[in-house]
């Protein structure tokens, strides 16, 4: 669909617009940009460029210039503390959060409280990780929009598969900021299946392995009728190419009996070698032997020597791998197909032993720094109505709900649900004359929200009195395609209506996933019967109330004994309630019930005739 659009910023005019949705890896240490054309996902170049990967670096220059990618690296070295890097570790993060591997910053992470979300220092002025992931976005829509000759304005993103609602909220915001409308967040390991066209074929489970610069993570995911579903995920998030090199120069240094301190002083020098290191690390991809030297320092190194040093790193991915498929509960003979993601598989020893783990050849065919975006533009090409044959859905881990009198859940969205989904309930009030009412929203299995986890809480304001009972109040549950939930309550009689936007700032791991949903299993029995013993307290609560409002308005019509009878059966059931007997309570319900029911027909047998008075039937 063509249509015409100016580009501001260049104030060209792009005759030939289209409604191409790019897909965007935001990597840690690269990121890249894709889109489907002629059918096909490609990772866009940069003008007169022969890379596909931006780095992830912004640096701010003091006249206020800010450039990202390649131009920013070079700037690492000479002027560190206004270049920017890593910033995806800090996405949704507090300070509290990150203050204990602040030291692996280069630059100056802050905050007034440690609650809040951090910022970063540059110069005297202060970034949010969101501002500086947006100028990396920028940057990719622009290499884009000139690869095209024509303006883009939606976007896939992807995230790690263990990002939390406030990590993919903040990178929505980031998409927002760059003048991206993300049409949505992706999981990594679900765009790198897409991009080797699994999901189309029938169920399937499978292990995604992305070794990238400084982190690892592999997840396992099951992909049924189209929905991916990461049962597990595993890995470091300080684990990653960085080692290799940083164990390179290491290696080095004893080899020609340097000082690592002299080295580490010499800030120039350190570098260097450590981008001599990486140097050496690809071409012992196929080389059996790397030969060269920088300043007089002898810097090489054979493949086994290598191989030796990142030994242990490897055997530590391997390590969460077991575990993760522990966590899913599978064994490596159910694992149908290995993906090799992030620019470290390409070290073969990595490879060989992934694939040797798992048992099988692994997918290796396409480039493992591009596939998370050729993947995403896949998903992208999904959206604009482009591919008929693949389905993207994906599913509520946990139930959520909220909470009920007694302290009780009240699921509205099941767990493997799957999502966006809209679901609601309606409720009422249990005091005569309620104003307001608490909506606490819970994620979890128990029947006591107690043993939940709870998300966030929110009051109705401003019902208008009413007797209890009387208010209908319509709890509604949106979870849109990114997993993030909204909660709306509306009272239906006077249309007031809240809402809250669920973003916990702490996320769940799929461990601690597990863990309740464990726990949910073998507190079964035991949570069916508090919740019969709290269904019974709740119903008892609200007999005694209407019985009380029964002897108040039908103080004429009863007789003595009958208000003396009605009175100690609301005391016995006063006392039932009071213990742990859910059939005593149930049993004394009963009792009070039997006996004011043909009580409860006279008084409105009378106030029938006593309407009819007067009336010629
Ligand atoms: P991220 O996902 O963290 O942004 P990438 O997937 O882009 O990271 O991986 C970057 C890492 O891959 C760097 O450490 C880089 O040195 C490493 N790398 C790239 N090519 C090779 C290669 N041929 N051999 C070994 N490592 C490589
Ligand atoms: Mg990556």
């Amino acid at each position: 669909m063509a249509r015409f659009a100016i580009d501001l910023k260049e104030g060209k005019i792009a005759d030939n617009s289209t409604d191409t949705i790019i897909g965007i890896d935001l990597g840690t240490t690269n990121s890249l940009v894709a889109v489907v054309r002629n059918g096909k996902p490609e990772a866009v170049r940069g003008e007169g460029n022969k890379h596909t990967l931006v780095p992830s670096i912004i640096h701010f220059s003091s006249g206020g210039d800010i450039v990202v990618g390649d131009a920013a690296k070079d700037k690492l070295i000479e002027d560190p503390h206004n270049t920017i890097y890593s910033v995806k570790r800090l996405m949704g993060k507090s300070f509290k959060d990150v203050q204990n591997y602040e030291q692996h910053f280069g630059y100056q992470v802050i905050d007034d409280d440690t609650e809040s979300l951090v910022k970063i220092r540059v110069g005297n002025k202060f970034y949010t990780p969101i501002e500086l992931s947006a100028e990396i976005l920028k940057s990719l829509k622009s290499r884009v929009e000139n690869e095209l000759g024509s303006v883009v304005s939606k976007a896939v993103i992807t995230v790690p598969a263990y990002f939390n609602d406030a990590q993919r909220q903040a990178t929505r915001d980031a998409g927002k900021l760059a003048g991206l409308d993300v049409l949505r967040i992706v999981n990594e390991p679900t765009a790198a299946s897409l991009a080797y066209g699994l999901g189309k074929q029938d169920a399937q489970t499978i292990a995604v392995y992305d070794l990238g610069g400084g982190t690892f993570d592999i997840s396992i995911l099951q992909i049924q009728d189209g929905i991916f579903e990461v049962l597990s995920t595993n890995g470091d998030t300080f684990l990653g190419g960085d080692d290799f090199d940083r164990s390179i120069v290491e290696f080095w240094m004893k080899k020609n009996n340097l000082n690592p301190e002299n080295i580490s002083q010499n800030k120039h020098l350190s570098q260097q070698l450590r981008l001599k290191a990486e140097e050496a690390k690809k071409s012992l991809t196929s080389a059996d032997h790397f030969t060269e030297k920088v300043d007089e320092i002898d810097c090489s190194i054979s493949r086994s020597a290598f191989e030796s040093l990142i030994t242990p790193f490897v055997n530590k991915t391997v390590d969460s791998c077991r575990q993760a498929l522990k966590d899913a509960k599978l064994k490596v003979s159910d694992i149908q197909h290995v993906i090799m993601v992030g620019g470290s598989t390409r070290v073969p020893l990595v490879k060989n032993t992934v694939g040797q783990f798992f048992g099988r050849e692994v997918y290796d065919k396409l480039d493992p720094d591009e596939v998370v975006a050729l993947g995403a533009a896949i998903q992208a090409d999904v959206l604009a109505g482009n591919q008929k044959d693949v389905l993207l859905l994906d599913i509520t881990p946990l139930s959520l709900g909220i909470e009920t009198m007694g302290g009780l859940m009240d699921t509205i969205v099941p767990r493997n649900t799957k999502v966006p989904v809209r679901a609601g309930r309606q409720y009422t009030t249990s005091v005569d004359g309620q104003r307001n009412l608490k909506i606490a929203v819970f994620q979890g299995e128990r029947d006591l929200v107690e043993h939940n986890r709870k998300l966030g809480e929110f009051i109705l304001r401003g019902i208008p009195p009413m007797p209890a009972g009387l208010p209908k109040i319509e709890v509604h549950f949106i979870i849109n395609a990114d997993g993030i939930l909204k909660v709306k309550a509306k009272e239906l009689r006077s249309e007031m209506e809240q809402a809250i936007e669920i973003r916990p700032t702490y996320g769940i791991s799929e461990e601690e996933m597990g863990k309740m949903l464990m726990e949910s299993i073998q507190h079964a029995s035991e949570d069916m019967q508090v919740r019969a013993l709290l269904e019974a307290r709740n119903e008892a609560k609200h007999i005694l109330l209407s019985a009380q409002k029964f002897l108040q308005q039908n103080d004429e019509i009863l007789s003595e004994a009958e208000k003396a009878t009605t009175l100690s059966l609301a005391k016995s059931l006063q006392s039932a309630m009071e213990g742990e007997d859910k059939d005593l309570i149930n049993k004394a319900i009963q009792d009070i019930n039997e006996f004011t029911a043909p009580l409860a027909h006279r008084s409105l047998d009378k106030a029938i005739s006593e309407a009819m008075k007067g009336k010629k039937v």
